[in-house]
């Protein structure tokens, strides 16, 4: 996708602050930080969102959720706790429309979310 932000920073295009790279996953730190640790983890491939993955996206997904416990494990939020949250279509306030994860952590988190 020409146009789509994670997109370019998958190819390098946009810089980010990598914390997890991996021929199908990434993970980058969140240019607007909403907890101490947020980080990212998208797969380099263009998805659109959550409803956009199906069977043929298993092992993608297993990547992905690998990716997530690895950035957690390596920022120390692993122990104490994290939330991982992804949001799609307007509603949930999906900005950015490539499949990613958000893993937030560092602080006590609240519920019901906002
Ligand atoms: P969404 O609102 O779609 O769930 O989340 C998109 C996230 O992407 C937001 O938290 C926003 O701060 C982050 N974001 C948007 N543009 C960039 C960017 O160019 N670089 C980085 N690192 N994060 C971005
Ligand atoms: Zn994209």
């Amino acid at each position: 996708m020409d146009d789509c932000i994670f997109c370019k920073i998958a190819s390098g295009e946009i810089p980010a602050a990598l914390e997890y790279d991996t021929p199908d996953v990434i993970a980058f730190r969140d240019l607007n930080p909403q907890s101490p640790i947020h980080i990212l983890v998208i797969p380099r491939e263009h998805i659109q969102s959550l409803m956009d993955l199906g069977e043929t996206e298993s092992d993608l997904l297993l990547s992905m959720i690998e990716a997530a416990q690895e950035v957690a494990r390596k920022t120390g939020i692993a122990d104490g706790g994290f939330r991982l949250v992804t949001n799609v279509g307007p509603d949930a306030g999906q900005s950015v429309p490539h499949l990613h994860w958000h893993v937030l952590g560092g602080r006590m988190m609240k519920w019901p979310p906002g």
